[in-house]
């Protein structure tokens, strides 16, 4: 069966999945199809990691490497305004991030593989639940992951509507940043609005608060380092005469050196803390660290790189990319093992849509290059005869 075969398959396959999406760790549906390809592939298959994660295992020759190839399965919770076809038949979600395509891609590359000789070694297809703020792959990987599929690398791709289609971009060290969360409460005491002296007003104690935490990216970090510090919430008062007791904020930090989060982590802490007391008031603060910074280990970049020229050639491959503020579960498959994290090209003009748009929808005219990017990296990292 050709690859050219295999990807028109694959088209079908995704449509289905676009069809039936589930939201994370309730990829039941998903799942079942996953496994249920790849046991038809031939495929050793492992269910369960994570709930519904699932792991095919394909070994040629006596070699002992091993490489993994991951999907992410989930969908979210957004109503899809797309009336083709293929729509999501779940009301208020849908695949607007193109996990459907890469599970697609992945199956494929899985079936094509299953009929290829031209490698030595194992390969460990991951597809894994709850990429979306849920840390699934986290979870695959607490459950034992990495020691039941010991691996000498991780490779993960994702669909890039902001890059042409027809081309790769990668990057060598951070690609994607770390994402923490946190809530700050400033307990004050509340007063009549024509009597501030009488009380502790939190309110001009949250704006304090709000303006100095910008300074955290413009005095603390390094100018070279990008840091995003977004407060997202303020929420207090419900009168025009009463200056309330409480303010609660909360907002979101993106870094992408483990010194930058670390700076930015203390100083939300000192700087809430100490604007409040200065005043004569109370912060309270929750501070948690969410998704890691997705960090490309530099070989697996190159076995990338070269996989990606050999799909689409030199001039289509960006080996040096902007890396993204968003953030990705794939990063804690990179803390665990050295690997790489692609982005393929999707983007067909001016109207794309990009991902987490109701109006989104996977452009299959990539799916035969994600496909062949796959062979290509399992033929090249465990060509046969190759130590
Ligand atoms: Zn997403
Ligand atoms: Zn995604």
């Amino acid at each position: 069966m050709s690859i050219d075969n295999i990807c028109a398959d694959a088209v079908a396959w995704r449509h289905d999945l676009h069809r039936h999406p589930e939201l994370a760790f309730k990829e039941e549906r998903t799942s079942g199809f996953v496994a249920a390809k790849l046991e038809s592939f031939g495929l050793d298959v492992t269910r369960g990691l994570a709930g519904t994660g699932v792991v095919g295992t394909l070994r040629r020759g006596a070699s002992p490497r091993a490489i993994a190839l991951r999907a992410d399965m989930d969908a979210l919770a957004i109503e899809e305004t797309n009336t083709f076809a293929h729509r999501s038949t779940r009301q208020g979600l849908m695949h607007a991030c193109g996990h459907d395509g890469h599970t697609a891609m992945l199956l494929a590359a899985a079936r094509a593989l299953a009929l290829d000789s031209q490698f030595d070694g194992a390969v460990h297809f991951i597809f894994q639940p709850a990429e979306e703020n849920e840390g699934g792959g986290e979870v695959m990987i607490r459950e034992g992951l990495f020691e039941r599929f010991p691996v000498d690398a991780v490779y993960g791709m994702h669909n890039a509507p902001w890059i042409p289609q027809g081309v790769f971009a990668i990057r060598t060290g951070p690609i994607m940043a770390a994402f923490d969360r946190f809530w700050i409460e400033i307990e004050g005491v509340g007063a009549h609005g024509a009597l501030p002296h009488t009380g502790v007003d939190p309110i001009p104690i949250a704006a304090q608060i709000v303006m100095a935490l910008q300074t955290l990216v413009s005095r603390r970090t390094n100018p070279l380092e990008a840091a995003v510090v977004s407060v997202t919430q303020i929420h207090a008062g419900d009168s025009l005469n009463v200056i309330p007791d409480k303010v609660r904020l909360a907002g979101g930090v993106r870094t992408f050196l483990p010194e930058a989060q670390t700076t930015i982590e203390t100083g939300v802490r000192t700087i809430a803390q100490n604007i409040a007391a200065a005043h004569g008031a109370n912060a309270q603060l929750k501070y948690e660290r969410g998704y890691p910074a997705t960090i490309n280990e530099s070989r697996a970049v190159a076995a990338a790189l070269n996989a990606a020229r050999a799909v689409v050639g030199d001039a289509n491959v960006i080996a040096d990319t902007s890396p993204m503020m968003a953030s990705e579960d794939f990063a804690f498959m990179l803390r665990a093992k050295r690997g790489s994290y692609m982005f393929i090209g999707a983007g067909g003009g001016a109207n794309t849509c990009m991902v987490h748009n109701p109006g989104y929808d996977f452009n299959d005219a990539i799916l035969p290059l994600g496909v062949r990017y796959w062979i290509a990296l399992v033929r090249q990292e465990l060509a046969p005869g190759s130590p």
